[in-house]
């Protein structure tokens, strides 16, 4: 199969990728998730018009002309109503969030007044009507449509759904990724390795993009350089129920390089197999059974170049997003570039704002195995397949690292 664009393949990779059905969700969970229906206010907020301030709730006509003394009635707090009514010559003490009492329709603030012992209180300035009143239904009304269908909910959204009165909501189900390392050599972290062993460690780069993406991570391990091994861990990747099965390493055409054979004996149908892309070019996209499988190579900037571009997308895509690619930023090259072949190139940059915006200068060792350099850098620095020569101070474009 020839080398395909990185457009075309993400093209490929979402082609088939509907938002997953929706599932009830507790408020507390449902950060960052999609509605999938308009979410309607169960209630009005305020419910009743209550006070502002802690102050007198008066009626304006007796407050027109001061000094004034009233007589006060009652007490009025937040959640402790009170059922008399002001009239003509009286007022009622209230506190913040405390309910307008029948009759009153102005609160004068407590600085402007003056009680006595005997439940009399000057008003000393002049309080036209309503003010310091919170009308009722300032903020919403019942039935008003507030969140809409297909909106990803932001933390003041969870503030604005539960003043609605909603305790669950329905969302897009989350998409389900298992991760699976692949490599002889690989030991997990904190282990000994032994002669010719190294740590595995793209996978954790690789769960927590996922996860920053909306998605929920199965770690399925390391499976070893075994057709049979590998093939378990799809299986335990199917039962678990994943949507996206994300393997890393093994995906050349090595002999030790596995993953499509050990998943083709499993139904994989395949996609596609190598990208224009560097790193990452041979990065695989294909199906087996529910599953979407990315294969993405196993040297570490490779995997997280490729998960970066395709994985994430395609889990947003899933979770109902519509923002899926990360977005392109506009900066200034920091150094010479010569001209590039006919891959695309995501060189790994650090970014130096100036007064004339972004500097992005490529980090000087770009090999797909260094991860001290891609944890450094701030941005992929994209150069398009045959792009010229560029000179330091010519336009670029980079996409943003970071979570
Ligand atoms: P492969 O794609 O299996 O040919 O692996 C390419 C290179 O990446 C080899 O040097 C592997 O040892 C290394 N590698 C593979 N998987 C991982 C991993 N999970 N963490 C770190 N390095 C890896
Ligand atoms: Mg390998």
């Amino acid at each position: 199969m020839a080398l395909m664009s990185v457009a075309d393949a993400l093209q490929r990779v979402l082609a088939d990728a509907r938002a997953l059905p929706r599932e009830a969700v507790p408020l507390d969970d449902a950060l960052g998730r999609v509605l999938t229906e308009d979410l309607v206010a169960l209630r009005t907020q305020p419910p009743a018009s209550v006070s502002a301030m802690d102050g007198y709730a008066v009626r304006a006509s007796d407050v027109a002309r001061t000094p004034v003394t009233l007589k006060v009635i009652g007490v009025v707090a937040a959640g402790h109503p009170f059922s008399g009514k002001v009239g003509p010559g009286e007022a009622a003490r209230i506190f913040t969030g405390g309910v307008m009492p029948e009759g009153s329709d102005t609160v004068v603030v407590q600085e402007l007044t003056i009680q006595d012992a005997t439940n009399g209180v000057t008003i000393q300035k002049p309080t036209t009507l309503a003010r310091n009143v919170r009308a009722e239904g300032i903020d919403f009304a019942q039935h008003a449509v507030l969140l809409r269908k297909g909106q990803r909910l932001t933390d003041r959204d969870l503030m604005l759904a539960a003043a609605m009165n909603h305790s669950r909501i329905n969302v897009h189900r989350q998409p389900r990724v298992a991760v699976l390392g692949t490599g002889d050599e690989l030991v997990p972290p904190g282990t000994t390795p032994g002669p010719g062993e190294i740590v595995y460690s793209n996978g954790f780069a690789l769960a927590a993009l996922a996860r920053a993406n909306g998605a929920e991570v199965h770690n399925l391990g390391i499976a070893c350089d075994r057709v049979e091994d590998i093939a378990a861990a799809a299986r335990r990747a199917r039962e678990w129920g994943a949507d996206i099965l994300l393997t890393s390493g093994g995906a050349s055409v090595g002999e030790h390089d596995l993953v499509q054979r050990a998943l083709a004996a499993e139904g994989l149908e395949l996609t596609f197999w190598r990208v224009a892309l560097r790193p990452g070019r041979p990065m695989m996209h294909g199906r087996l059974g529910q599953m979407q499988v990315l294969g993405v190579p196993g040297n570490p900037v490779s995997a997280y170049v490729c998960a970066f571009l395709f994985l994430a997308p395609l889990i947003r895509k899933l979770a109902g997003r519509t923002d899926l690619e990360p977005r392109p930023h506009s900066a200034r090259l920091g150094k010479d570039l010569p001209a590039n072949d006919e891959r695309a190139d995501y060189l790994r940059a650090t970014i130096q704002e100036t007064a004339n915006g972004p500097v992005a200068t490529p980090l000087p060792a770009q090999d797909s195995s260094l991860m001290a350099p891609l944890a450094k850098a701030d941005c992929l620095l994209i150069r398009e397949p045959h792009a010229p020569p560029a000179a330091a101070g010519s336009e670029c474009v980079i996409v943003k690292l970071g979570l």
